[in-house]
């Protein structure tokens, strides 16, 4: 017997054991309202809602850009699920992966789908599949709307298994439906190139965006663009966002910005203070000037006033020659202080003088220089408190507190994440010449649910991150973003479906989860140990005793095993 040729006996022996573990992939989670296969969020669909969806498509749009738009919307489920076994089996066979998409199809209720012949070679770019569909659900729906008749009906399925060889062979492959009816269906499918091109004409058309789709979608690319352009207008750079707490502050960011007044801006760490800075200076009449950030913060006490306000040559010693300070560098455009609670006592006095004179001394000169600089100021502190606490000029405080403007937390702007995911894997993928397709249904989720202390800047490096690690081509997955697995996700109650197609309730096992990562990430023993030891000592300050407590081991075990993995250690120096 040709080797190649999978008897239909041997398929069906190996079915039960990878459709059941198929299956074991499937969560409900009733206690989200979810429904995951994998990281892909996936949805139950009453037949009959398809039904009338199909047949109002036909109605308007006619039967065969309807059979169009139903093998695209099948070629984009077959890629995600192509994505998905790629994922979930790095190390399996050629043909074992390729057998996934018709146990997929068969899970999801789709058709009973009987491979006659599967052959595939991924790595010389070969693939032949030759495959019978019982209990086709969309020869089902057709047939009840539109009567039986010749021809193929099963539009979806087809673009599903176009979509999900083409996905695993990166190349083009093609589907032609040759027997469809009540009974069963036959379809088979090789790479484009090696059909005769008379009968894939008529076939590809379906594949292809028809001329009318093609000009709403022109249509709408332009809107897009116009908005665009606009929304470049309105959001410079990487400030964007759509909540109502992005747009309220915006807003009243873009009428400060029409006048020359002095903006305070209020927030937690990482929210972005500077970029909202850069946008309001971008979208004044100041724009053509420069734009100065200084944290003052970070500049040693001595310094400050040098800095900020320019030195004079001999002022003191080190003062070899006279410089402009950051004001004077900032003439006609914006000086952001950002952290200005920090600035010392004879700062704020000097920083007062010239928000309502407008004229400055440098450091050691008696020269008055005048100066035309919008002051935006920044402050994660609560400064009312610092002027209660005399850390603060109390006028200084209400001249810096003429037009306040609050920007929101990450998390009371959560709508805003995944646009600005998005722009953050732009950004790191062009860095990283990568090519990334966004995130999983999940990890999306998993952003959604995290609190983001550290906010707009802890998703910008947690996205890097996930940049780097995420595969080729793939999308992110919840491991790739959080180096320790969020507790409210990934660990919920879940339950699945048996073998027998029953639900059972499955207690939430996070070290079934955590024993899964391990095993996608090809950690060893050594790997876990080390993490785990790492991750008490951190909690435990780097206290040896406190962390062999929590971890169940004696003081000694413990720092032998440290010293074994070159693990350092608060307590390494007795
Ligand atoms: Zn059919």
């Amino acid at each position: 017997m040709d080797p190649e040729v999978r008897p239909s006996r041997g398929a069906e022996e190996y079915v039960p054991a990878a459709i059941e573990e198929l299956a074991g992939r499937l969560k409900f989670s009733f206690p989200t309202g979810h429904i995951w296969l994998g990281e892909e969020r996936m949805i139950l669909l009453h037949k009959a809602a398809f039904g009338s969806f199909r047949k109002e498509l036909v109605n308007t749009l006619g039967m065969d850009r309807a059979r169009g738009v139903l093998t695209r919307m099948g070629f984009a489920a077959g890629t995600r699920d192509a994505e998905l076994v790629r994922r979930l089996y790095p190390n399996s066979s050629d043909s074992d992966v390729l057998l996934r998409g018709p146990l997929l199809h068969t899970l999801q209720g789709i058709a009973k789908v009987e491979p006659i012949r599967l052959d595939v070679d991924l790595a010389k770019g070969h693939c032949f599949a030759d495959v019978i569909w019982v209990n086709s659900f969309e020869a089902d729906v057709h047939h009840q709307l539109f009567g039986v008749e010749p021809g193929s009906c099963c539009w979806m399925q087809v673009g599903y298994a176009s979509g999900f060889v083409s996905g695993l062979m990166r190349k083009f492959v093609l589907f032609d439906e040759i027997e469809c009816g009540t009974e069963q269906c036959h379809i088979i499918g090789k790479p484009l190139e090696e059909w005769d091109a008379k009968e894939a004409e008529p076939l590809m058309k379906y594949f292809d965006a028809e001329p009318l789709a093609d000009q709403l979608l022109e249509l709408q690319h332009q809107v897009r663009t116009l908005r665009y352009s606009i929304d470049e207008a309105l959001e410079p750079g990487d400030l964007v966002g759509s909540s109502p707490a992005f747009r309220s502050a915006w807003d009243l960011l873009k009428r400060a910005a029409r006048s020359q007044i002095t903006v305070l801006l209020l927030g937690e760490t990482g929210v972005g203070k500077e970029m909202f800075a850069r946008a309001l200076h971008k979208t004044s009449s100041r724009s053509h000037a420069p734009f100065i950030a200084v944290n003052c913060g970070a500049l040693p006490e001595q310094l400050v006033e040098s800095e900020l306000f320019g030195v004079q040559q001999g002022a003191y010693t080190g003062a070899q020659q006279s410089r402009p300070g950051r004001f004077e560098r900032a003439h006609g455009g914006t000086l952001f202080l950002d952290e200005v609670a920090e600035l010392p006592a004879t700062a704020q006095t000097k920083l007062l003088r010239v928000l309502q004179e407008g004229e400055l001394e440098r450091v050691g000169d008696t020269r008055t220089r005048e100066v035309d600089v919008r002051v935006v100021a920044a402050t994660n502190v609560d400064l009312e408190e610092a002027v209660r606490n005399g850390r603060f000029r109390k006028d200084l405080y209400y001249r810096l507190n003429v037009f306040p403007v609050r920007i929101a937390p990450l998390r009371e702007r959560k709508e805003d994440i995944s646009v600005l995911a998005d722009r953050f894997i732009e950004k790191y993928t062009a860095r990283e010449g990568k090519r990334i397709l966004g995130v999983t249904d999940k990890a999306l989720q998993a952003l959604k649910n995290y609190a983001w202390p550290g906010n707009v800047r802890e998703l910008e490096n947690m996205v890097e991150r996930g940049v780097l690690l995420a595969p080729n081509d793939g999308r992110i997955d919840v491991a790739d973003l959080f180096s320790v697995l969020p507790v409210d996700h990934g660990l919920e109650k879940t339950t699945s479906l048996d073998l027998q197609g029953k639900l059972q309730c499955c207690a939430p096992d996070p070290m079934e989860r955590l024993a899964e990562i391990f095993i996608e990430k090809k950690l060893t023993l050594d790997d876990v140990e080390a993490s785990l030891m790492k991750s008490v000592l951190d909690r435990c300050e780097m206290n040896i005793s406190a962390a062999a407590k929590q971890l169940g081991i004696t003081r000694s075990q413990l720092r032998y095993r440290l010293k074994q993995k070159g693990i350092a250690s608060a307590d390494e120096a007795e």
